[in-house]
């Protein structure tokens, strides 16, 4: 027989989109729910689960009696638990194929709900899983839809419709300059800085038909929630309250240190890398803002030419460095960095493969970033004061991009087949140049404001109004 407390307790059923960018922050906000008296389950893919058990090792999704993992299979055939999985074949596989393991995965917990597990109460699922949607309206019970994006690249995805139907024309890279007039709160964006998986010619398009098809369905959810916070985006969080179900904005997510009570909760984590935390003692030998991070996320690829170049121009700028370079970072089997960079470099250079990258982040020698803008990284630099040089690679990305450089004036762009001169020259002015201490001025005002933020106000507003049954 369940407890008679078990019954009272609400249940959230979390689902994260399989890729890190996703998992890190949908955990965060698991942890947020059960410190609020939630039940926990939390659904990672198969594939996933492997590589958290290789890179965390098992204790770390041992759980809680009130917080446990569970899996279902993304649908796609095994692979390397190594490589990171293509996105538009994960994304088409999980909107065709989970609904029946997630449904599946529902009656089991509410069937064992006589045992120790409380009935499902909700769902919090990833704005790009709203296959969940139809199991949650079947049991009718709220579903609210996390998209881990910026506000203004939530806005970028929500204008894919428009941008076919008003200007199918400009899709061609001729015209990626051009500047769209009419996107509510975006005054000035280019299509250019809209995320990028418009730009195709083909209607057919994997990608395309899958954001447009999350959009959609975005209408349906209880609530929508944004890591993101109000003074930052005001204008596009303001057009899209008109546009969608309740937006709230409750960002931002902090560090899981300073969200747990429960030293076991503290230790789990969702890092699909085995993290190299030696690089933090190796910050700590260096001086207040004097070293330069680079990490381009768990998706960004560059080319074998591309890391020669950024290495050589990390190499000139005779900056001191942290670069983390993933197993998979660079296509090919070519990734070999210069012999001659590494003894010109040894002395003020560190290589990592992975990182625990918000600890870095605040680490007080960080005075720069050198990013892609996942929005993660972009928000995590802005909650401890840091500028970016910036070089987004794919998705909203590069609106995150044209916000940090011309919007909140933390960012310089880098261009995307940079050679190593120009990489010299924005390594410099970030790290020593008037332009770096103008955006590190700026930065410090937005860490400030991000430590403001009502994120907590909003998450409770949220939970009250959305996730927890009327009295
Ligand atoms: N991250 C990390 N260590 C690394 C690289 C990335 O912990 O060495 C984390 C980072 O803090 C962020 C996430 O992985 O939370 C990456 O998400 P983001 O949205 O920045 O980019 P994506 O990987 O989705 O492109």
């Amino acid at each position: 027989m369940a407890s008679p407390d078990l019954f009272g307790k609400p249940h959230a059923v979390c689902i994260p989109f399989p890729a890190q960018g996703h998992i890190n922050p949908m955990l965060k906000l698991a942890k947020l729910l059960h410190r609020k008296g939630f039940h926990i389950t939390f659904v990672n893919t198969e594939f996933n689960h492997q590589r958290l058990l290789k890179s965390r090792g098992p204790d770390a999704l041992r759980g809680l009696s009130s917080f446990r993992f569970e899996t279902i299979p993304d649908g796609l055939p095994p692979s390397d638990i190594n490589a990171t999985q293509d996105l538009p074949t994960l994304g088409d596989s999980t909107s065709k194929n989970c609904l029946g393991p997630f449904r599946d995965l529902l009656s089991k917990l509410n069937d064992s709900a006589s045992l120790d597990v409380p009935p499902v109460t909700c769902v919090v699922s990833d704005g790009g899983m709203s296959f969940t949607l139809t199991a949650a309206e079947e049991l009718r019970i709220p579903e609210v839809l996390f998209w881990t994006t910026s506000a203004c690249g939530f806005m970028g995805y929500a204008q894919y419709p428009k941008l076919i139907e008003r200007d199918a024309k400009c899709i061609t890279s001729g015209y990626l300059v051009e500047v769209i007039d009419w996107i509510p709160g975006m005054k000035g964006i280019r299509l250019k800085d809209i995320p990028t998986f418009i730009r195709t010619t083909n209607r057919n398009d994997i990608m395309l038909n899958y954001v447009i098809g999350e959009i959609e369905r975005a209408q349906k959810a209880s609530a929508i929630i944004l890591n993101t916070f109000d003074a930052l985006e005001h204008d596009v969080l303001d057009a899209l309250s008109s546009l969608f179900p309740p937006i709230y904005p409750i960002g931002p997510l902090l560090l899981p240190s300073q969200l747990d009570d429960d030293s076991h909760l503290k230790s789990i984590g969702s890092n699909l890398w085995k993290e190299d935390s030696e690089c933090l003692q190796w910050l700590d030998t260096k001086e207040p803002n004097s070293v330069v991070y680079v990490n381009f996320g768990s998706i960004t690829v560059m080319t074998p030419d591309q890391l020669v170049e950024f290495s050589w121009g990390l190499a000139n700028s005779n900056q001191t460095f942290l670069w983390i370079i993933r197993p998979d970072l660079v296509t090919g089997d070519s990734a070999v960095l210069p012999p001659e960079f590494r003894s010109a470099t040894k002395e003020r250079g560190l290589i990592a493969s992975w990182c625990p990258q918000e600890q870095v982040l605040r680490h007080p020698s960080i005075g720069g970033f050198f990013t892609h803008n996942g929005w993660n990284s972009t928000l995590e630099s802005i909650c401890r004061g840091v500028p970016m040089i910036c070089w987004p690679f794919f998705a909203e990305q590069q609106t995150n991009c044209w916000y940090c450089c011309t919007q909140w004036g933390i960012g310089l762009e880098i261009d995307n087949d940079a050679k190593r001169d120009e990489v010299e020259s924005l390594v410099t002015k970030l790290m020593v140049g008037e332009n770096g201490k103008e955006m590190k001025k700026k930065a410090m005002d937005w860490k400030r404001s991000a430590e403001e933020a009502p994120s907590f106000v909003n998450l409770e507003n949220m939970i009250n109004q959305v996730l927890l049954p009327p009295l």
